[in-house]
């Protein structure tokens, strides 16, 4: 798989939420190709790049071209969720789950003077109600327990009154209160199917608050054994949520809508329930300057509805958009029916629409985070922190004369030109880039060990492999080994770090490696800008020796007053004279002017 696309698949990985949800990979063709869920979505993702070994990873990879997602609030809902979007797209790298498989509901007969409560695969447009769909079925199974422990409810289909004369079994075990041989009259028995109904229905305040009563009026009673099972029973409810938003089991079509504005920039989103599933969603991002909510809203609306034929009967807003009246007339007159915009006030239909807006809001970081390169170095190189110092170093010289080395230190990604430093290479005869290295690294390091200086998280060595080592092996000399260190060859662009033979290619593109190549090339400028002036100097210096007069003293003072032989030749007289005296000034000047 080319580099740059991986790396470009890598970056948008990292943008995504550690939320749990489900993710899309989606080819060019915006073709849903593979679907997953996760606890934390980028985590999941993250991992995909770490498992390039696998063949089948690498195809998902190799085909993906984007990577989309949608946050919930449970691992649980993203299951469903999965589930639903699966069955919607058949992505063709989930084979796996592509089998119509139905997960169960829960089926409480209330129509019934003695409801029952039972598993069932499929809804039915009958007086019970349903919840569910449950994942794990486990789940359903759990719930269904607590149902006749806790609440007595049977889940017999006995006929009552009929014939029996004993309870059965589950009496005894404490799972039903038997009404079918009148241990419970019809009163309480349907006082405890509400409980149970409430206990379904996710509304736990109310129930727990319910329960509280009857637990202190058990205790009043001195009936310690119920008042101790009822506090068992509020503590259970606490541990399980059992309704999902993102599932109906109303068989309804509405699409719910979310919207996040950050300063300039809109995100809006869109649910598409569809007989009570969520099978679908999409994301619209816009850069108003003066333009009001509400009228963005109702811009969104009018867009996406001018051509679906697919409208649902009910849409859920975040807030009322402008001309909300005329709008939902307008559009029940397209489709030929009663189209109802609302904005819910409590509810499940609050809920959804609060995750619609938190989906919205999702989509928007994404696509205004900013990577910080230096994090994304981090994890290129695996570093334990962030490189907030980082020194890069640097050879020049021509055929090996007047060889220099170069320091340069950028902290929080920026230079930091006090810091700099260039060095005069002493030990090393003819063109050694490597000894220089070595050199140069030593010098460096050493001092700032010998005078308790920040050391860099990070140390740039230009160069290949050879380099690369010579560094590491001076760093060990001086107990620094912890250092990382990197190289980057000059044409080729390719970082050596010590852990692979060939080294890396680097996506030129990438923000962190911006920054790499600024650091190599600032390094390179800094060396090279010394080791031309140490040549204008030395090449002043022949000349001065040439001129009668001029001699060490004189020289000296010349060469640190002025950088070259044209400052020099520019100077006023009475400066020269000032510095040199008379006499060596006209010299001066004479020997200027012959050449
Ligand atoms: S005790 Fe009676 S009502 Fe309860 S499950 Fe058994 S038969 Fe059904």
């Amino acid at each position: 798989m080319p580099d740059k696309k991986i790396q470009k698949l890598k970056r948008s990985a990292h943008k995504l939420p550690l939320k749990p949800g489900i993710y899309l990979f989606k080819d060019q063709n915006n073709r849903t190709i593979y679907i997953g869920k996760a606890r934390s979505i980028k985590e999941r993702v993250k991992s995909y790049f770490s498992s390039q070994s696998d063949p089948r990873i690498n195809s998902i990879l190799n085909e993906t071209d984007k990577i989309d997602f949608i946050i919930t609030d449970s691992e649980r809902e993203a299951f469903l969720l999965e589930n639903n979007f699966i069955r919607q797209y058949q992505p063709k790298f989930n084979l796996r789950l592509k089998d119509d498989k139905s997960y169960p509901y829960i089926k409480v007969t209330i129509q019934d003077k003695y409801p029952t409560v039972y598993l069932c695969r499929r809804t039915k447009p009958d007086k019970a109600r349903y919840f569910g769909p449950f994942t794990p079925a486990s789940a359903a199974r759990k719930a269904i327990l607590i149902l006749n422990k806790q609440f007595g409810i049977r889940s017999c289909k006995e006929n009552i009154p009929g014939k029996r004369k004993r309870p059965c079994l589950d009496y005894d075990i404490n799972q039903c209160s038997a009404p079918c041989v009148g241990y419970i009259d019809e009163s309480e028995y349907n006082e405890n199917v509400n409980s149970a109904l409430l206990f379904l229905e996710g509304k736990t305040e109310k129930l727990k608050n319910k329960l509280k009563k009857r637990m202190n009026d058990a205790s009043e009673k001195r009936d310690f054994e119920k008042a101790k099972g009822l506090r068992d029973l509020i503590y259970s409810i606490d541990q399980i949520n059992l309704k999902p938003k993102i599932i109906s089991v109303k068989e309804e079509d509405k699409d719910i809508f979310g919207f996040f504005r950050k300063k300039h920039t809109v995100a809006i989103y869109v649910f598409c329930m569809r007989k009570g599933q969520v099978i679908e969603s999409s994301t619209w991002m816009t850069h108003p300057k003066k333009i009001s909510d509400k009228k963005i809203l109702y811009n969104q609306l009018i867009d996406y509805y001018s051509n679906k034929t697919d409208l649902p009967e009910k849409i859920l807003l975040p807030f009322e958009p402008l001309r909300a009246d005329r709008l939902s007339s307008r559009l029940s007159q397209q489709r030929n029916k009663t189209i109802k915009l609302q904005v819910p006030q409590r509810g499940n239909n609050k809920k959804i629409v609060e995750l619609a807006n938190r989906n919205a809001e999702m989509n928007l970081l994404k696509e205004t985070i900013k990577s910080n390169p230096l994090k994304e170095l981090q994890r290129i190189f695996n570093l334990k922190s962030l490189p907030n110092i980082i020194e890069a170093i640097d050879i020049s010289n021509t055929g090996g004369k007047e060889s220099v080395g170069s320091v340069v230190v950028f902290r929080d990604s920026k230079p930091l030109k006090k810091e700099y430093r260039k060095y005069k290479i002493r030990t090393v005869e003819g063109p050694d880039d490597v000894h220089s290295i070595q050199e140069v690294v030593y010098r460096r390091y050493k001092k700032l060990v010998e005078y308790k200086l920040n050391l860099p998280d990070l140390i740039i060595i230009d160069g290949g492999k050879g380099q690369l080592n010579a560094a590491k092996n001076v760093l060990t000399e001086l107990h620094l080994s912890k250092i990382p260190v990197i190289s980057i060859a000059k044409r080729e662009e390719v970082v050596f770090t010590g852990h692979t033979r060939d080294g890396v290619k680097l996506d030129k593109t990438s923000p962190a490696v911006k920054l790499l190549l600024y650091l190599r090339d600032e390094a390179h400028r800094f060396a090279i800008s010394f080791h031309r002036k140490l040549r204008r100097d030395k090449s002043f210096e022949s000349y001065l020796d040439k001129i009668p007069g001029i001699g060490p003293k004189r020289k000296s003072a010349l060469l640190e007053k002025y950088g070259s032989i044209k400052d020099m030749t520019q100077a006023p007289n009475n400066e020269i004279i000032k510095l040199i005296g008379e006499k060596a000034a006209h010299n001066l000047k004479t020997f200027f002017n012959k050449k």
